[in-house]
């Protein structure tokens, strides 16, 4: 199918085009699924006297004075005139609710010399001023009394609400057959019938325009059942050839045995989970298993365990991690404690040379490597195995849903390996249940004995002396610290030389006689390594870090973190980086560095400071940042639903999903129907759109 450029709508040239690109619409499919934040209801008018300074609103008055022009700074030209409510309400008493409002226009000159005194309008616009003298500028104009709801779209700057409006209102009256072509109906009309939706057609209508908030329901049940059935029925395209393949069956070794791999004792919380999946990896049904426990719990050791059942069995296995620093240290702890007993393990990240790399694979396929540990660079398609059969990924929230099935994939002879995926971020049970259906869920829920609480506290940056003294003499004590410094991890050049600068600054300052080090994203390979090892090692005592330390890091002589504008962070990602100290026996402190004012900020950071229970600050990161930001892909690997409420509408969710799986079973070859064309793509866009970045 074609896609339809915006340019094919009246009134968008070339130029403005150009802007909405920076939005990221380019189409009219984009420009449809443009939807809307909320809406501001056109019958509740505010009287011109209740205008909160700062607040938009709908008023709706008479214009009671003459429009006046003035010109300022050579060529902008300003319009002014008086609106006064057209209707006062004399309901509380008052004797009269009269108001009037200053409307400002710039460069208006066409709209301005529309404007009659005593004509009644409609303005939308945030009021600002008080008492006697309220304005609003700018405000979007309609003449007379308008109905409905109007919709408020997200914008950037040089985009205005009607520059987003004009266009789709355009297209819904004009281009219906146009919008059929582009919005064609996806769900199977039995489905449709069913659940009592309405057309899609309707639906994305009814997002744009409601006439009144059942409107928005209707939609948003629709759209929201659409986008969970796609998704489902997506997984099970890219699941298809893993659940049909039978897998190997490996004999689990007794548990004395694996406990002795170890130079601690496991916990029985791991032991259960080894058990749990050791049992599943004796059948011929490929595991799929998620092993969820909170930072520190443990999770490498259970992983470890079994891909020692699966290469004691004769198989290979492999890890796959989010970052490559995670990697390296995986890879070094792993082979100390495996190669003794005659397990060979590989690495391969992204970064590793050409030359090296071939070498990797041909061992690889020849099974000279045992245990393949790595980034996502072992999934390209050139990366074989001889016998793959236990296929773990860490922090698996960091990963795609495709990318976790692709690994699934490479086995050789039809079989499938058996699935592993370790979290340390709780997922809801709805979720779980579209992303997985049928995952099995072994959890740690205990960490390590002698684990000491992390005591956390929330300071303000005046304290930095005092507690870069403290890192200077846990460091003369022989522990170490990490200081992260508040910058993201994106990848710019600037963040480099900002993490230097930031680094040079402290060592000055504070750690002339510490030895110091930092470490960011950017940096080669190598020296990541190096400095990683080096710290490990206790050649390092302070480590200044960008946020590449969050994940999975390991160095339990490691007792206090810094975390600087700790406002700048989600809950999550904080109990993260708080997650790389208290690794030891040793009593550890996080601090958080914050001199924000917002109350909501430091009710969030307090919120940290009175928990260590990840699942518990998961719940609040959700309530506070809402499904959309703390499910993003990025952060979590977990793709976006725009309308689909996964966390209280736990019934539609069960509905989709089951009427998708049902569909399936009884259409299994739906993808090669003509009828079902707008589905498939669908499917496709819908991931597209999931694993884009
Ligand atoms: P996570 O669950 O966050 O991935 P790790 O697997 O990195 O946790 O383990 C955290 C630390 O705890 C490591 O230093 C590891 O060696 C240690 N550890 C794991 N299991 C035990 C145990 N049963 N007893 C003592 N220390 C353990
Ligand atoms: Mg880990």
């Amino acid at each position: 199918m074609k896609n339809f450029p915006l340019t094919q709508i009246k009134g968008i040239g070339e130029k403005r085009a150009k802007v909405f690109a920076k939005l990221g619409i380019y189409t009219l499919y984009d420009l449809l699924n443009y939807f809307p934040r909320n809406y501001i209801d056109m019958t509740r008018p505010t009287p011109i006297c209740s205008l909160v300074s700062g607040e938009s609103a709908v008023v709706v008055g008479k214009v009671c004075s003459p429009v006046t022009e003035k010109r300022v700074r050579g060529d902008m030209l300003i319009y002014t005139f008086s609106v006064t409510d057209a209707d006062p309400k004399i309901d509380d008493g008052h004797p009269s609710r009269t108001d009037t409002v200053r409307v400002t226009l710039f460069n208006r000159k066409f709209l301005a010399a529309s404007i009659k005194e005593g004509q009644e309008l409609t303005l939308i616009g945030k009021a600002m001023g008080l008492g006697f003298f309220k304005e609003i500028s700018s405000p979007t104009i309609f003449t007379g009394k308008q109905d409905g709801l109007r919709p408020q779209y997200p914008l950037t700057k040089d985009i205005t609400q009607q520059m987003i409006y004009a266009p789709v209102k355009t297209l819904f009256d004009t281009g219906k057959s146009l919008i059929s072509q582009v919005i064609p109906e996806n769900l199977p009309s039995e489905i449709i019938e069913k659940f009592g939706l309405i057309s899609r057609t309707d639906a994305y209508e009814k997002i744009h325009f409601p006439s009144n908030w059942n409107d928005v329901l209707q939609a948003r049940k629709r759209l929201g059942f659409e986008e969970l059935f796609i998704f489902r029925l997506g997984l099970s395209v890219l699941k298809r050839k893993h659940t049909v393949g039978k897998a190997t069956h490996i004999k689990p070794q007794p548990m004395d045995e694996v406990g002795k791999l170890f130079p601690f004792e496991l916990t029985p919380a791991q032991q259960k989970a080894i058990t749990e999946a050791a049992t599943d990896m004796a059948g011929s049904i490929p595991m799929a298993r998620l092993v969820q426990g909170d930072v520190g719990s443990g999770k490498t050791a259970v992983a470890a365990a079994l891909c020692y059942n699966a290469i004691k069995s004769g198989y290979q296995a492999c890890l796959m991690v989010p970052t490559e620093l995670l990697a390296i240290q995986h890879a070094d702890d792993l082979n100390d404690i495996l190669s003794p007993h005659g397990i060979t393990v590989g690495l391969l990240t992204g970064s590793v040379t050409a030359a090296q790399k071939k070498k990797i694979k041909q061992k690889l396929k020849a099974g000279e490597i045992d245990l393949l540990i790595g980034t996502h660079a072992m999934i390209e398609p050139d990366v074989e195995f001889k016998n793959l059969a236990l296929a773990v990924t860490d922090e698996q929230h960091r990963f795609g849903v495709k990318q976790r099935a692709v690994l699934a994939e490479k086995c050789a002879d039809g079989l499938s390996p058996h699935v592993l995926v370790m979290s340390a971020t709780p997922i809801p049970r709805s979720l779980a249940m579209v992303l997985y259906g049928d995952l099995s869920v072994s959890v740690i829920d205990m960490l390590p004995k002698g684990r000491k609480k992390v005591s956390t506290f929330l300071l303000s940056s005046e304290a930095n002396d005092r507690m870069y003294g403290y890192v200077t003499e846990e460091a003369k004590k022989g522990f170490q610290s990490y200081i992260v410094c508040p910058l993201v991890e994106e990848g710019e050049d600037t963040t480099v030389k900002a993490v230097e600068g930031f680094f040079e600054e402290l060592k000055e300052k504070y750690f002339a006689e510490t030895s110091a080090a930092f470490i960011h994203g950017r940096m080669k390979p190598k020296d990541k390594d190096r400095i990683l090892r080096e710290f490990a090692e206790n050649k390092i005592s302070v480590l200044v870090s960008t946020t590449v330390i969050e994940v999975g890091v390991n160095v339990p002589n490691a007792t206090v973190m810094i975390i600087q504008n700790a406002e700048r962070f989600g809950l999550s990602q904080l109990h993260q980086l708080r997650g790389r100290v208290g690794r030891g026996k040793q009593k550890s402190y996080c601090f958080l560095i914050s001199d924000t004012q917002s109350e909501q900020t430091l009710q969030r950071l307090n919120a940290l400071c009175s928990t260590n229970d990840g699942f518990e600050i998961a719940r609040a990161d959700l309530e506070q940042r809402g499904p959309g930001d703390f499910f993003g892909v990025r952060q979590h690997g977990i793709p976006m639903f725009k309308m689909a409420d996964m966390l209280s509408d736990l019934e539609t969710v069960e509905a989709a999903s089951d009427t998708a799986d049902t569909f399936v079973k009884n259409t299994p070859n739906w993808f090669k129907e003509e009828k079902y064309a707008p589905l498939r793509r669908s499917v496709s866009e819908f991931f597209a759109r999931s694993e884009g970045c």
